[in-house]
């Protein structure tokens, strides 16, 4: 791996977190750092990374949620948008009134 290569896999995982090659090693690390420390934003779980490797954060899961539920719901606005559209220009067509 070139320098150039380098550059672009640390830029693909744009966080400089430690990662773990499999969820059981950094859900072993998980633990070792929850017995451990006592810092107040301990990292509470494991994901899967964009670059294929685990990580370890302090998100809470709900808060991973909330995030997705916001995406939900934009994309459920965007579809109904859509719809209402597809209905007017029926209507139109078809001089349906409601
Ligand atoms: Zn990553």
């Amino acid at each position: 791996m070139n320098a150039k290569d380098r550059k672009r896999a640390f830029k693909k995982c744009n966080n400089s977190k430690t990662s773990y090659a499999t969820y059981y090693d950094a859900a072993e690390a998980l633990r070792r750092i929850r017995q451990k420390s006592n810092a107040p934003k301990k990292p509470v779980r494991a994901y899967k990374c964009e670059c294929g490797k685990y990580h370890l954060t302090s998100m809470p899961i709900a808060d991973a949620n909330t995030i997705k539920k916001k995406v939900d719901e934009r994309v459920k606005k965007r579809e109904e948008r859509f719809i209402n559209r597809e209905t007017e220009y029926w209507k139109k067509r078809f001089k349906i009134r409601d």
